[in-house]
């Protein structure tokens, strides 16, 4: 099953994100201090402020350590969803905060362009830069991991952010060693380089974040595995729309349609939905709502035109499918009333494909009619 969605593992997503937060708000004020400290003392403005990003960052875990306690807490009367989503929030201000310091960094590197310091090269300095880029480094691998382990943007964000620090600090360090050696200050010039770098990383993690808001399409992996676990009860012949929401990493609601015979008691049949929809809130943590869909099997003429339905569609563009075909039968002529899925790919617009279908069941059949209602995939 997927890790993150075993309900055991709460605990532990808030467990793994305050260790994280704790770690980063050490590390990093930390060498706010050392670099701070050096950096004054040899009066090099590159290496105070990236003494700076360094506070930043121990910001962004004070900000990640609140989220990690808030959307643990449990769902209550004003949020029945839980508060899961208070993560994608502060990932969005951390993003932001990173955005904001990359517009800093890049006027802090055109000042220097244009007024260039004397730096005073120090050992020390070497020494603490170094010492500063394995720290991040050492962050980088342990956020990474983490963030593997509970699928969580937030630790995802901070990772990243321990990445463009390495850069950060790298570049600082390379100006550092070889202004003196060239008689001639690169620092503003790889600052303006960097700072683009650290602002495209906000922009990446924003990109993402905004993505969970504004709800995207569920990874294949769930698709399948709620597919395979309805689909693996006996007296189940098909679903279809399927949705999937989520209020978080961890808080799943679903919904589909299940296929029974229509022949069955419908006692029997709501027995059989309703089984699935417990069994599956416990072993998976999802909350599934099932819409029982009868299903003629055993009449040849339903049968017959089905097949037919179905071919046509198919016929038309084929990434099309059909589901919920109903026949009512009259003396005349027959109504055939079903769905029809339209995926996104599929440029046809749904009068479009209204229009296709009816004319060539027409031209199979002049007595059949067609009422067909389109539905948008959501998986
Ligand atoms: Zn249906
Ligand atoms: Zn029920």
């Amino acid at each position: 099953m997927i890790d993150f969605l075993d309900p055991q593992k709460g605990k532990v997503r808030e467990q793994y994100g305050k260790k994280s937060s704790l770690i980063g708000i050490f590390v990093n004020v930390f060498l706010f201090i050392i670099k701070f400290a050096v950096g004054t003392l040899f009066h090099s403005v590159a290496v105070v402020a990236d003494a700076v990003n360094s506070l930043a960052d121990a910001g962004s875990s004070v900000i990640s350590l609140i989220s990690f306690k808030l959307s643990s807490k449990p769902a209550d009367e004003k949020h029945p969803f839980g508060h899961e989503r208070i993560e994608y929030i502060a990932s969005s201000v951390v993003a932001v905060f990173i955005l904001l310091l990359g517009i800093e960094l890049l006027k802090t590197s055109f000042n220097k362009i244009v007024r260039p310091d004397e730096i005073e090269f120090s050992f020390v300095v070497v020494g603490v830069l170094l010492f500063s880029i394995a720290a991040k480094l050492w962050l980088y691998g342990f956020n990474i991991k983490l963030a593997k382990r509970i699928d969580s943007s937030m630790l995802r964000a901070t990772a990243a952010d321990s990445l463009s620090d390495v850069l950060a600090t790298s570049s600082v360090l390379l100006s550092t060693i070889l202004s003196p050696l060239l008689g001639f200050q690169l620092d503003g010039y790889v600052g303006i380089l960097v700072s683009v770098f650290i602002m495209m990383s906000g922009l990446n993690i924003l990109k993402e974040t905004l993505d969970f808001l504004l709800g995207q399409v569920p990874s294949g992996e769930l698709v399948e595995l709620i597919d395979s676990y309805v689909k693996k009860y006996d007296g189940v012949l098909g679903i279809h729309d399927l949705v999937i929401h989520n209020y978080g990493p961890r808080r799943y609601f679903a919904s589909v349609h299940v296929e029974v015979d229509a022949k069955e008691d419908i006692l029997v049949s709501h027995d059989l939905i309703d089984n699935i929809e417990r069994n599956i809130a416990q072993d998976l943590g999802i909350h599934l709502v099932i819409h029982l869909d009868p299903i003629i099997t055993d009449d040849p003429f339903v049968n017959e035109l089905r097949e037919l339905t179905a071919k046509v569609v198919s016929g038309v563009d084929d990434s099309l499918s059909m589901h919920d075909f109903r026949v009512v039968k009259g003396f005349t002529h027959s109504n055939l009333i079903f769905d029809v899925v339209i995926p996104h790919q599929c440029k046809k617009s749904d009068s479009e494909v209204i229009e296709e279908i009816t004319q060539k069941i027409k031209e199979k059949d002049k007595n059949l009619f067609t009422v067909i209602t389109i539905d948008r995939s959501y998986i």
